[in-house]
């Protein structure tokens, strides 16, 4: 098993490659040349498994041949070393609880992963390797924190300067050691263009060997499968349609769903749920993909006009929009509406949700109304708190924040303010090099 990349413009490439790559030399995106499916035996005895014994059983079936099954083992189980439970809102309608580990948000999950396999390839390397992220708010604390102190690799996060929360900020600029946070001058998909312009760049290339962390890296699209699995596991007593609603912004999450799903695992639909950046959910009604540029919104880590993954989603389906609208329905929600949903449902049903996760809700929630027989698991993508000002002003009540948060909130943000231009961001790099 190797991988190719999107774009079709280089051979194919190793698990170690692909992943220390990030990105491939033209320019695509690496995806698996073969996906297995799991045996339907399989699924009849999924509910005795742990997540880690899934993930490995998921990882070791896709990843063949190029890892040994007994490293495989260790990586998910440091990864996975928190719960995802599925714990029930109201009538059909359950939420993945994503966010239990250390940065609270699900990004914990893929980040960990790649952060374990990368160490694990360049173990033996003597070159140090700097990690480039940008960052909506919570990729870049889950990858820094994966990486935190990890001999030989440097991480440097992009974020947009006043468009992160205060505690998000406060996680990716307080790590201190081989974390570095750049504060950007300009939006998410600047920070996304900087970190692309830097991959592609020759110059800088030769003098320091870069790789990526996005949700570009084959190495966290794949674990972003296992929990579909894991939850599938947790509810398939309760209805032969189970339906899956994913918060979506660069479409990581919900490809890692579809890889399940491609894996054998039996989901009767895909929700995309995005807020008013819409660009997936207008693609399957209209046929047209439209990047454009990126909205602000108080569901900030889904602020993404031009979705990385889209190219891997239509990979996923041979490039056939109308199959792809077999599997997958998109919704979308304004903030207003978003704010709605969270106060429903604190009031009716006493659960908080964080405006990502309140998106996810609102979108299984209106599907389910045509689907009486279907149970509904959305996922439930950050903590609450993370989002605490937007999350108490709707709610009208103080949110607990969790003892992790709590610590990252006492220490003192450490960042260097930089423009959108790219020379700037390279004549810094090229002076640490
Ligand atoms: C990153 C993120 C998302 C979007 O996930 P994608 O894989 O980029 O679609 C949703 N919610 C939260 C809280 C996130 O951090």
């Amino acid at each position: 098993m190797s991988f190719y990349s999107t774009n079709q413009q280089t051979p194919h490439v190793s698990l170690r490659e692909a992943v220390t790559k990030g990105l491939a030399d033209d320019n695509g995106l690496f995806m698996p040349l073969q996906i297995p499916e799991l045996p339907h035996s399989y699924f009849e005895v999924i509910q005795e498994k742990s997540l880690p014994e899934i993930a490995l059983d998921v990882s070791a079936t896709l990843l063949r041949g190029q890892i040994e099954r007994g490293v495989l083992q260790e990586i998910v189980e440091e990864s996975l070393n928190f719960p995802i439970p599925v714990v029930p809102v109201h009538g059909r309608i359950h939420t993945l609880e994503l966010f239990h580990g250390p940065t609270s948000a699900f990004k914990d999950v893929g980040a960990r992963f790649m952060a374990r396999l990368l160490a694990y390839f360049v173990k033996d390397s003597d070159k140090e390797l700097t990690i480039l992220v940008a960052t909506s708010g919570d990729t870049g604390s889950a990858v820094a924190n994966g990486f935190l102190g990890v001999p030989g690799i440097n991480v440097v996060i992009l974020y947009p300067h006043g468009k992160v929360s205060d505690i998000q900020e406060k996680q990716l600029t307080t790590l201190g050691q081989n974390i570095t946070a750049l504060e950007i001058d300009g939006t998410f998909d600047d920070c996304q263009r900087l970190v692309k312009q830097a991959f592609l760049d020759q110059e800088l290339n030769q003098r320091m060997q870069l790789t990526s962390a996005n949700s570009i890296n084959i190495a966290r699209l794949i674990p972003q499968s296992f929990y579909y699995f894991h939850a599938y596991a947790q509810v398939k007593h309760l209805s032969e349609r189970v339906i899956f609603a994913t918060p979506s912004g660069n479409f990581g999450n919900l490809t890692g769903g579809l890889l399940a799903k491609r894996m054998g695992l039996p989901v009767a639909k895909f929700i995309a749920a995005t807020n008013i950046n819409d660009i997936v959910p207008e693609f399957l009604t209209s046929g047209n993909f439209n990047p454009r540029a990126s909205t602000q919104t108080i569901s900030n880590a889904m602020d993404v006009g031009n979705p990385s993954n889209f190219v891997r989603l239509m990979e996923l389906y041979n490039q056939n929009g109308d199959a792809m609208r077999e599997d997958v329905i998109g919704y979308r929600f304004t903030d207003e509406q978003t704010k709605m949903l969270m106060r429903e449902v604190y009031e009716n049903h006493g659960y908080i949700l964080d405006p990502h996760g309140a998106i996810g809700y609102g979108a299984i929630r209106d599907y389910l109304a045509m689907e009486p027989d279907a149970i509904g698991i959305f996922l439930e993508t950050a903590h609450p708190a993370k989002f605490i000002d937007v999350v108490e002003e709707v709610i009208g009540q103080k949110v607990t924040i969790p003892e992790n948060l709590q610590a990252v909130m006492q220490k003192t943000k450490q960042s260097t303010r930089m423009s959108h231009d790219y020379n700037d961001l390279k004549t810094w790099l090229l002076a640490r090099a």
